[in-house]
């Protein structure tokens, strides 16, 4: 088992005069000593020398490497958000003329890219149902360059099978592009045969709900060649973040373990009650699961099966009024995104996945009558359900 947690416990950082905590490096340039050492500088990367802020700043390479030792990858770079990441990741692989074979089940913003954006560079990809390799084996044609998955899809939580996928990527020699947003720590998609991995940190890594950001992990050729001055995505797209607030994610992802035990644990309390409440329930910690069994045989123990619950409330109308009620009575925040300490819930087919077509959200059984949990760190979660069932009564659910 890959144990994070104990990479990110020991990772050492000081302060430049010995501090507990790293300085910032609020610089957005550095000196040079002589002008070869400033021309070799710039042709070729040399651990410990900066240059440019938009091209390495060593608190960002802090937060990169406590990122690298979180998914097991020899290096890591971080952006300004997580799509950010998706953006300059798939664009340091593919040019004018590739395919990409993706999962039809996506974070709205990556599926509106893939859509709608990389098709003006000349990118095209095709959306399959990842949980079915038959069909990816099938889509994938001489100019494919990825497979591009989420570990654990948003927001229907279907779970990508990463080391068949590994197999056929092998198979043609192409690269596995894993988004493991909604599950760090508790799965190592390097681990399980992934190339590249990418989080947006604006949800668990950082869990505060007050940065937005992005970290693309991989191989050290890999991660150098997105920050090639000549040629690399990160360095020439600039999607670059600010040191200050590297700095405080940083000291955010110290937590992590603890959060994502206490997230996991929330909502696998809720889901089985909510099961057992008989309202349609989708999350991988359940027996009812299709996954369930094959996402057991991927965690690293003691995370859990991540804090997102989605269910189904059977209409459009009961959905609407649930939201708002839900927050007035304190359960949480009616509000996307996830990973902060309140539980935030909110209705994809409106919001996180309104780019995804009608058409595509039938096929995946995602409808208006869907509400997708963030469940929060909260210490008395049977509270929490207590106010959940008054809720569900007072909308005629239960
Ligand atoms: C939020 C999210 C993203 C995009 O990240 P940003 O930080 O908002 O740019 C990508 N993938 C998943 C699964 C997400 O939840």
């Amino acid at each position: 088992m890959y144990n994070a947690a104990n990479h990110i416990q020991d990772f050492l950082a000081f302060g430049e005069f010995g501090g507990v905590n790293p300085s910032i490096e609020d610089s957005s340039t550095f000196t040079f000593l002589t002008s070869e050492k400033m021309a070799e500088i710039f042709s070729t990367e040399i651990e410990g020398c900066y240059l440019y802020s938009r091209h390495l700043n060593p608190t960002n390479k802090y937060l990169s490497d406590a990122l690298a030792l979180l998914e097991g990858t020899e290096d890591a770079q971080v952006t300004g958000s997580g799509m950010a990441a998706i953006s300059c990741a798939i664009l340091g692989i593919c040019s004018c003329g590739d395919e990409i074979v993706s999962s039809h089940t996506l974070y709205g913003g990556t599926y509106a890219l893939m859509k709608n954006f990389l098709p003006k560079l000349g990118i095209t990809t095709k959306f399959v149902d990842i949980t079915n390799l038959e069909s990816v084996r099938k889509n994938i044609t001489e100019k494919t360059k990825i497979i591009y998955c989420e570990t654990l899809s948003n927001p229907m939580l279907e779970l990508a099978d990463l080391p068949e996928l590994r197999k056929i990527c092998d198979e043609f020699g192409i690269k596995l592009m894993v988004d493991n947003t909604f599950t760090p720590m508790i799965i190592s998609p390097i681990k399980l045969g992934a190339d590249v991995v990418i989080h947006s940190l604006t949800k668990y890594i950082n869990g505060a709900s007050d940065a937005v950001g992005g970290v693309i992990c991989g191989t050290h050729e890999f991660i150098s060649s997105l920050r090639d001055v000549n040629s690399g995505s990160t360095m020439l797209l600039g999607p670059t973040m600010d040191s200050i607030r590297a700095s405080s994610i940083l000291k955010n992802l110290r937590t992590l373990h603890i959060r994502m035990h206490q997230h996991s644990k929330n909502a696998m309390f809720i889901a089985e009650k909510f099961e057992e409440m008989g309202i349609k329930t989708i999350y991988p910690g359940l027996k009812s699961h299709p996954q369930h069994e094959m996402m057991k045989t991927f965690l690293n123990d003691g995370f859990g099966f991540s804090g997102m619950v989605t269910i189904d409330v059977k209409t459009d109308e009961i959905a609407n009024k649930l939201l708002p009620m839900m927050q007035e009575n304190l359960i949480g925040y009616f509000a996307v995104s996830l990973g902060f300490y309140k539980t935030l819930f909110s209705a994809p087919t409106k919001s996180t996945s309104s780019e995804v077509d009608r058409d595509m959200m039938a096929e995946i059984g995602m409808s208006d009558s869907v509400i997708r949990f963030s469940f929060g760190l909260d210490n008395d979660i049977e509270r929490t359900l207590e106010r959940l069932m008054y809720c569900f009564k007072e909308v005629g659910l239960i």
